[in-house]
C-alpha cells in the first residue's frame, strides 16, 4: 500500500514557536508519522521564527488569498529539519509580530482575521498541491475543513483535533464577510456559537474526523462540566469523535540524552547529582528534603488557586518546592506573596525549556492540579525523568497516572499521587501522602525507576492515527 500524503497543520511547532503542548505534539507526532506517511507539516513563519538557524527558504510559490474583498500576499518558505519535511506560510498580517497570539492591547483582536488569512492559504496550497489527508489542529486550523466543503474540487480528506476546548477562536460574528465564510454557515449547527462565529465548531461540524488528546478528555467533553457549551454539538458529532493520548518525544525528553543537563543521567545517582546541581544552582538547601515542581500557564485551568492556596500551607513541612512559568499577574503575585515569605520555595517567572529540563532532572515529585486537563504532557515528562507526579484525576491525567497505593511491576503504566475533588484538602492530603512515602525510601526509589522505563513514546498513538487516516481515506474510496 502507498504511503499517505498527509498535510499537518498547526499553528504553533517546536522547536520553530511554542507556547504550549500544542507545539511539542506538532513536533513529535508528525516524526512517529514519517516512517509511515509521506508528511508535510505547516505553520506561520512568525517573524520572530529563526530562518537561519533553520536553513528556511522561500519555495517560490505565491498564494495570494483574495478575502471579503482584500487581497492577502502570501507566500510559501520551506526547510528540512532533522529529516521532516516543513512547510512556512508567509503573509505580513498574520505574521510580522513578535508574539503568538496575545497580549490583546498589542493586536490580539485581529486574530480572527490572521488565522483566517492562515487557513486560506492552507485551501490555496491544497488546490495546488494534491494530499490524502489534512490533518488540522485546534481553531487557529479550524476553517479549513469548511473552506474544504465549500470548494468541492479538493479531495483530501480532515481530521480536525482538539486540544483544548476551552480556546475556541470564538469571535464578534461582524467578522464573517472579513475572514471569507459564507454567511449561510452562520447557524447553530454550524459555525454560530451563542451569537458569535466558532472557528472551533466550523473544524468539529465539518470534518471527516474529530479527535482530541485522550480517551477520558474525549468522554468528558460530552458533559456540561468538560464542554464549554459545545458539549450538546459534540454528543451530535460523537460518531466521528475518538480520544487518542499524546506521547511525548523520546529523544527530546530523554534523561540520559537531554542537552539542557550538565550529568545526563539513567539511575538514581545520577538523578541525585542533577538535584544538587540544580538546587545549588537556584540556592535551596537540603538535598534529603523531596523537592516538588510546578510548570506551566499560570491560568486557572492549572489549577492554580489551588496551587497557591496550598503553597502557604504546605512550605513548613520538610520539603522544597519550584515553580516556573507565566501567565496571569493575579498568580504571579500570589505566588511572590507565598515565596518572599518562606526560604525553601524559589520562583522563575517566564518561558524556559533549558531551566524546565533541569528542574524534571532534579525533581521528586511533580504537582498538577490541573482543574481539567485535556491530555498534559509534563507528568508524562515529569515520571520520564524519574519523579512522581501528584495530579488531579482528570482528562489525560486519568489515563496516564496510576495510583502507587495499586503499583505492580508488571504494568506498562506510570504511576503517581492522584486526588479526586479539586480541593485544597484533597490537594494537600496527596502531597501528604508524598511526603510520606518519600520517607520509605526503597518503596519510592522502586516506583520512580518503574516510571523512568515507562514507554510514553508516541509510538502506538502515532499507530491509532495511521489507521484513523486509512478510515478515511477508506471510507472516501467506498463513496
Ligand atoms: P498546555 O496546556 O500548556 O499545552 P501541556 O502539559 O500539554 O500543557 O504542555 C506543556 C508543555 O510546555 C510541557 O512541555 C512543559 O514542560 C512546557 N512548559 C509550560 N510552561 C513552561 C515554561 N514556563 N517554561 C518551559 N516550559 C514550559
Amino acid at each position: 500500500m502507498s504511503k499517505p500524503r498527509v498535510l499537518f497543520a498547526a499553528s504553533e511547532v517546536y522547536p520553530f514557536a511554542k507556547s504550549g503542548g500544542l507545539a511539542d505534539v506538532a513536533h513529535s507526532l508528525p516524526r512517529a508519522l514519517n516512517t509511515d506517511c509521506d508528511l508535510h507539516v505547516i505553520m506561520p513563519l512568525y517573524q520572530f521564527v529563526d530562518r537561519e538557524r533553520f536553513a528556511i527558504v522561500a519555495l517560490g510559490e505565491h498564494f495570494d488569498v483574495a478575502i471579503g474583498g482584500v487581497v492577502y500576499p502570501v507566500e510559501l518558505y520551506g526547510c528540512v529539519y532533522e529529516g521532516l519535511d516543513y512547510r512556512f506560510i508567509y503573509s505580513p498580517l498574520l505574521c510580522d509580530r513578535d508574539f503568538l497570539y496575545g497580549p490583546p492591547e498589542r493586536g490580539y483582536d485581529d486574530n480572527a482575521l490572521r488565522f483566517a488569512i492562515f487557513n486560506h492559504a492552507i485551501l490555496a496550497l491544497l488546490k495546488k498541491h494534491t494530499y490524502d489527508i489534512s490533518h488540522l489542529n485546534d481553531w487557529q486550523c479550524g476553517l479549513v475543513p469548511l473552506l474544504i466543503k465549500d470548494d468541492q474540487t479538493i479531495r483530501t480528506k480532515t481530521l480536525f483535533t482538539i486540544h483544548n476546548l476551552a480556546y475556541q477562536g470564538a469571535f464578534n460574528s461582524s467578522i464573517l464577510n472579513e475572514i471569507g465564510i459564507d454567511a449561510k454557515h452562520f447557524t447553530m449547527d454550524a459555525i454560530e456559537f451563542y451569537g458569535e462565529v466558532s472557528f472551533m465548531k466550523a473544524g468539529i461540524a465539518y470534518a471527516d474526523a474529530v479527535t482530541t488528546v485522550s480517551p477520558t478528555y474525549a468522554k468528558e467533553i460530552l458533559t456540561a462540566e468538560f464542554g464549554c457549551g459545545l458539549e450538546g454539538f459534540l454528543e451530535h458529532h460523537k460518531n466521528k469523535l475518538t480520544g487518542i493520548i499524546n506521547g511525548i518525544d523520546a529523544e527530546h525528553f530523554s534523561p540520559s540524552e537531554d542537552k539542557a543537563l550538565s550529568v545526563p543521567y539513567v539511575d538514581l545517582r545520577g538523578k541525585n547529582s542533577n538535584k544538587n546541581a540544580y538546587l545549588k544552582e537556584v540556592g535551596l538547601s537540603g538535598v534529603k528534603k523531596p523537592l516538588f515542581i510546578f510548570v506551566g500557564r499560570f491560568t486557572w485551568q492549572k489549577g492554580m488557586e489551588l496551587l497557591t492556596e496550598v503553597l502557604g500551607k504546605m512550605a513548613p513541612k520538610a520539603c522544597n518546592i519550584a515553580i516556573l512559568g507565566e501567565g496571569e499577574e493575579k498568580y504571579h503575585d500570589a505566588l511572590k506573596r507565598v515565596a518572599d515569605k518562606e526560604s525553601n520555595i524559589h520562583l522563575a517567572f517566564g518561558y524556559d525549556e533549558s531551566l524546565s529540563h533541569r528542574m524534571y532532572a532534579a525533581a521528586d515529585f511533580l504537582l498538577m492540579p490541573s482543574l481539567f486537563e485535556p491530555c498534559g504532557l509534563n507528568q508524562m515528562i515529569a515520571m520520564q525523568y524519574g519523579e512522581l507526579p501528584v495530579v488531579h484525576h482528570v482528562g489525560g491525567l486519568a489515563d496516564t497516572v496510576c495510583d502507587y497505593k495499586e503499583f505492580n511491576t508488571k504494568s506498562a503504566k506510570g504511576y503517581g499521587i492522584p486526588f479526586n475533588e479539586p480541593s485544597p484538602t484533597a490537594f494537600l492530603n496527596a502531597i501528604d501522602q508524598a511526603l510520606a512515602l518519600y520517607t520509605n525510601k526503597a518503596y519510592y526509589n522502586k516506583i520512580v525507576k518503574h516510571n523512568m522505563l515507562c514507554d510514553f513514546s508516541w509510538q502506538e498513538s502515532a499507530n491509532s492515527y495511521r489507521k484513523l487516516y486509512d478510515n478515511i481515506t477508506q471510507e472516501s474510496s467506498h463513496g
